[in-house]
């Protein structure tokens, strides 16, 4: 799915609303204002987002001495942009040479399985060689659930019994990388919430196994958030991202909200480049994050 069509929800759920604003007051005054906000922090924009953008738009306006709200449109998703671009940069880290190690993190459910399964076939079309790690040890039926993407992709799947140390899956998975001349390895974790600290003992350690077998690596961690739990999926980064070392974000299930909003929310409160947006359930409703592609497809 392109965003054009993966963004069908927001589009009717936000930017809709937006455009008929737009064109119901027409006047730029303070109710203008006001209802975008409204909108805006409905789509999960996020309040603080919300506020500095309000008055970035109020600056504009001054500035180019608008008064027909349709003229903001263009201003408005402008801003976005910016918003969504930061600093960092949004495309996925490769190593030079030797195997790309990416590691994923995050809760269950949000999607990880799905998109390990999804950004395999993706490297795979391109080419590369591709191998799992089944690092998630501890859930019941993850090994398996990695092996269902791994026949439907193609890729093989380096594994050990459930219950079993992760970081020494790692080091098998690395092992393997290396001897086959892999492009890219993908790593699963645990991602249950409990018991947090063990959690993250245990990437710590998956941590310095990877990278004491191959310098640089991993070349990504990347958290994997459920776009559909708006503002809990932002609480969840924080409290999950502060300590393990994330690089980069992966918004999941865009398909699924009309509150896409989340997606500047996130990307502002936590400064961390989204690299990967999931825009559906099959194999090739994975995007690379464009901030521009992203907004163009909303407001287009
Ligand atoms: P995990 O527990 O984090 O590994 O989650 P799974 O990969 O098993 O995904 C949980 C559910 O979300 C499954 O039913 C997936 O098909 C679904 N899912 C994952 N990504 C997307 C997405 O981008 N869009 C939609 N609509 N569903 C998704």
């Amino acid at each position: 799915k392109q965003f054009k069509d993966g963004l069908e929800k927001t589009r009717k759920g936000f930017v809709e609303h937006v455009s008929n604003l737009m064109v119901r007051r027409r006047k730029i005054d303070e109710e203008f204002y006001e209802e975008l906000e409204e909108i805006l922090i409905g789509a999960d924009v996020g309040v603080n987002t919300v506020m500095g953008l309000i008055d970035e738009l109020r600056a504009e306006v001054k500035k180019r001495r608008l008064s027909d709200a349709s003229e903001l449109r263009p201003v408005l998703s402008e801003k976005l942009v910016e918003l969504l671009r930061g600093e960092q940069d949004n495309s996925l880290n490769m190593s030079q040479e030797g195997p790309t190690v990416i590691l994923f993190v995050g809760v269950n459910g949000v999607g990880k399985t799905t998109t390990i399964g999804k950004l395999a076939h993706k490297f795979k079309s391109e080419g590369k060689k591709v191998l799992l790690a089944a690092g998630d040890t501890f859930r019941a039926g993850a090994i398996e659930q990695l092996e269902v993407w791994g026949t439907r992709t193609g890729v093989e799947v380096i594994k050990q019994s459930p219950g079993s140390d992760p970081a020494a899956v790692m080091y098998d998975a690395v092992q393997a990388a290396k001897q086959r001349n892999a492009d890219i390895l993908i790593c699963d974790t645990a991602g249950r919430l409990q018991n947090k600290s063990n959690l993250m003992d245990e990437l710590n350690k998956i941590f310095r196994v990877i990278q004491r077998e191959i310098p640089g690596a991993p070349h990504e961690v990347l958290m994997v958030l459920d776009a559909t739990t708006g503002q809990n999926a932002l609480s969840q980064a924080k409290l999950f991202g502060e300590k393990s070392g994330v690089t980069g974000l992966v918004l999941t299930k865009l398909d699924g909200t009309a509150k896409g909003g989340i997606v500047v929310a996130i990307r502002q409160e936590l400064n961390i480049p989204v690299k990967l947006v999931g825009l559906g359930e099959k194999m090739e409703d994975l995007q690379e994050f464009d901030s521009e592609q992203f907004v163009h497809a909303l407001f287009a």
